[in-house]
């Protein structure tokens, strides 16, 4: 049997986010088109030497972009949409970055979420444009390694199914149209890398991982019927990632020549159909092994006896041992991290210590003999190690989540009566208005922030700041005439660092960095131990706050699944006993700002959704513990306590009975990107309960008219009760000006005075 080592992708951002320094740098005009180009060429060369250093035999290329790979093949096959041509003959980097971030007349294209990551692509518009191959970049990449690097490599594609799912702009009859127009260009580009000496190309279809009609099925395998068919030299591997390969038995059969399988998700369900249905004798095998979504050193046994089944189980000749998905989901190298403890510093594994990972199995399965001795049984160890370390033996977080009762998730009384009860008891005007949270974090902010982090500034000193700037915006609120205040959130950089600095079970990286869209990366905490609230986190700030005003000050919460969907979780345990843990945590929270007297508290969970499993048929089990654990934070309140939630960057279409079922008071959401649809969809499913619907998008800088906003409102009320009914924004305004922020609001409230007038 041959067995050599890949990974489906590699991080393309750089040890020290080099990648998105040269980026911002031309963007800044910085760097001039030849100096970015050539720094990117030579952080694409850097990058596959330092693969090849690790050990990895078989490279992929076409993993790297200047921003995007949907966006890259969009380019590629002249998917420009027309109104683009405002452009004045621009640079091909001008065009390409118009469409990621908009230009001075032309705003971008649309962007959303990749699968179940917390990475954002670029959707491609198809507007009947006529198709064609305007250049190879994969091609390129290709070229350069073999001619600078002088390695063969196995250039990657996302494949023409996903790539059209995830496209928008058409109907089920201009589908095949496209479809048909891109096969042809599909084929081309993959002709000229067998060309050009690629011995495998691989496919990338994450979109078989989603359920599928008949139909689709169908189509895909009409797709690769004549995708193989014009590319007759070349050696095709699909590789799906995230979940198991749908309608496993038949897509299976696809005319190529190989599949890439993720071994790691799904409850290994691949596995499970090769044990049911076998593997094609004659394919190629890439056992993706190494979970390319999480941060845990392997198990190197576990992982040996998957490969072992998959061996025992099919007769094939050749394996790839690789990651579960491209490694861009995780930090590059731990090697950086001084500050980690050390227990969690030795389970880690990012993307370079993953690749040395395969490299060790795959030496194991073409030898019978591991590179270096006690490898199995230190890995069993570091594993130990954290596992019996007392950051994961809290009793009291077990007892307390052990003693939990049905009661514990719920409200006492139906929303109906509270809706009554908190009508009298906290007095609002109808149409009250309110932000969802944060205000502008100013230069100011910022610089104060990071003087005090380096020292520069005592603690009390930066308390006073941040004492002065809410009470700075607890009057500019009032004067804009705001029902409902908040305390800005000044001493938060991100909604959930903030809460896992003070919670127990956390810890931070230094440079553990993952791209979420374009040049932006985040840098997720890791939730390491069991979570535990020990010390009041919020209270302080916020009933500062309420005591300079007359108005009620909103306490504001990131929610339990936000944070978990947010952070690199722990391995060992449930996400289910993670996120209970943390809404347990959360709800001592809710109850100190409760007893503090605060009336109304927000617990935000904009990451619910992304949360959900690409599968439906996992909705109602992931539903079932995420709406619990944001239950669990809430409900230990009086009746006349009003709990707000927020959520955003998202479609709620069908997400309205789930938004329901967590019986928050008032939700808000954000809209103004998708208005009409979930108008649409709030007539056939009524929503019963307090909710805004964001009045303005807070994601560009323009001041929307009150004339703007009311139309917006109009529209909703024909489908939202005037009772059920808030106004507010879409999102938090941390990243807005003070001066648009404060005309913007005004309008708003101008708006809602309006509207009282009119009943
Ligand atoms: N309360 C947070 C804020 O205003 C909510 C952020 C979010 O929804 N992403 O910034
Ligand atoms: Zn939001």
């Amino acid at each position: 049997m041959n067995v050599i080592s890949t990974v489906v992708g590699y991080p393309y951002i750089g040890l020290k986010r080099e990648w998105k320094r040269i980026i911002e740098r031309f963007w800044k005009n910085e760097l001039t088109e030849h100096e970015f180009e050539a720094e990117l060429k030579q952080l694409r060369i850097d990058r596959l030497k330092h693969q090849q250093d690790l050990g990895l035999e078989y490279i992929t290329v076409g993993d790297f972009t200047k921003y995007d790979r949907m966006l890259d093949l969009a380019v590629m096959f002249n998917l420009i949409p027309k109104r683009y041509d405002v452009l004045e003959n621009p640079t091909k980097n001008e065009l390409y970055y118009a469409m990621a971030r908009g230009a001075k007349d032309v705003v971008a294209c649309e962007m959303t979420k990749w699968f179940n990551t917390n990475y954002h692509y670029i959707v491609p518009e198809y507007e009947g444009q006529k198709l064609s191959l305007q250049r190879n970049d994969i091609l390129d990449q290709f070229l350069e390694a073999r001619d600078e690097v002088g390695i063969i490599t196995k250039p990657t594609i996302i494949g023409p199914y996903t790539f059209v799912d995830l496209a928008k702009g058409y109907d089920e009859k201009e589908k095949a149209l496209f479809i048909l127009q891109l096969i042809p260009l599909y084929a081309q580009v993959i002709n000229e890398l067998t060309e050009a000496g690629a011995e495998w190309i691989q496919i990338e279809e994450p979109s078989f991982t989603k359920n599928l009609p008949i139909e689709e099925i169908q189509l895909i395998e009409e797709i690769y019927k004549q995708l193989c068919k014009l590319t007759p030299h070349a050696k095709l591997l699909v590789q799906t990632y995230f979940e198991s390969l749908f309608a496993y038995e038949r897509l299976i059969q696809l005319p190529v020549d190989g599949f890439g399988l993720d071994f790691v998700h799904d409850n290994k369900q691949n596995l499970k159909s090769i044990q049911k249905f076998g593997f094609p004798k004659n394919k190629t095998l890439s056992i993706g092994v190494i979970n390319g979504r999480d941060i845990w050193s392997v198990n190197f046994a576990e992982a040996v006896s998957i490969i072992n089944s998959v061996k025992q189980l099919t007769n094939i000749e050749n394996i790839w041992i690789s990651s579960s998905c491209s490694l861009q989901h995780v930090p590059v190298s731990k090697n950086m991290e001084e500050k980690l403890p050390k227990e969690l510093f030795d389970h880690l594994a990012f993307a370079d210590e993953k690749i040395r990972e395969i490299a060790h199995i795959t030496h194991f399965m073409q030898k019978g003999s591991w590179l270096k001795e006690g490898l199995v049984a230190n890995s069993m160890k570091v594993i130990q190690a954290l596992a019996t370390h007392p950051v994961r033996q809290n009793k009291r977080v077990e007892k307390a989540l052990a003693n939990l009762t049905p009661m514990d998730f719920k409200r006492s009384v139906s929303y109906k009566e509270r809706q009554q009860i908190q009508k009298e008891a906290l007095k609002l005007p109808d149409f009250p208005t309110t932000t969802i949270g944060s205000f502008p974090q100013s230069t100011e902010v910022k610089k104060t922030r990071s003087a005090w982090r380096k020292g520069e500034i005592s603690d009390a000193q930066y308390a006073q700041f941040l004492k002065e700037e809410t009470a700075r915006w607890i009057q500019i609120q009032e004067e804009i005439g705001l029902d409902v205040l908040v305390h800005g959130e000044f001493e938060r950089t991100d909604m959930v660092e903030y809460f896992g600095e003070h919670l127990t079970g956390f810890s931070f990286t230094d440079f553990g960095w993952v791209v979420s869209y374009g040049s932006r990366c985040v840098k997720p905490p890791i939730i390491y131990g069991d979570v535990e609230w020990t010390h009041p986190m919020t209270v302080k700030e916020v009933v500062e706050a309420q005591k300079l005003t007359d108005k009620y000050v909103k306490g504001m919460l990131t929610g339990p699944v936000t944070i978990l969907n947010w952070s690199f979780v722990r391995n060992d345990l449930s996400r289910e006993k993670v996120a209970l843990q943390i809404g347990y945590a959360l709800r001592q929270e809710v109850e100190a700002l409760e007893k503090a007297g605060i009336k109304i508290i927000q617990v935000d969970e904009p990451a619910l959704r992304e949360g959900l499993p690409l599968r439906k048929e996992n909705w109602a089990d992931y539903l079932r513990w995420a709406v619990d654990a944001f239950k669990l934070t809430t409900s230990n309140v009086a009746t006349d306590t009003q709990i707000h939630t927020h959520m955003c960057y998202c479609e709620f279409n069908d997400f309205i009975d789930p938004i329901k079922s967590l019986d928050a008071d008032v939700i808000s959401l954000e809209t103004s990107r998708s208005h009409g649809e979930l108008i649409h969809s709030l007539k056939e499913n009524p929503y019963e309960l307090g909710i805004g619907l964001g009045v303005y998008d807070i994601h560009s800088p323009r001041v929307p008219s009150v004339e703007e906003m009311l139309t917006i409102i109009q529209e909703s009320l024909a489908v939202i009760p005037k009772e059920q009914f808030w106004i507010n924004p879409d999102c938090g305004l941390k990243t807005r000006q003070e001066t648009e922020t404060v005309a913007s609001l005004k309008n708003m409230v101008a708006a809602a005075q309006v509207l009282r007038k009119q009943v």
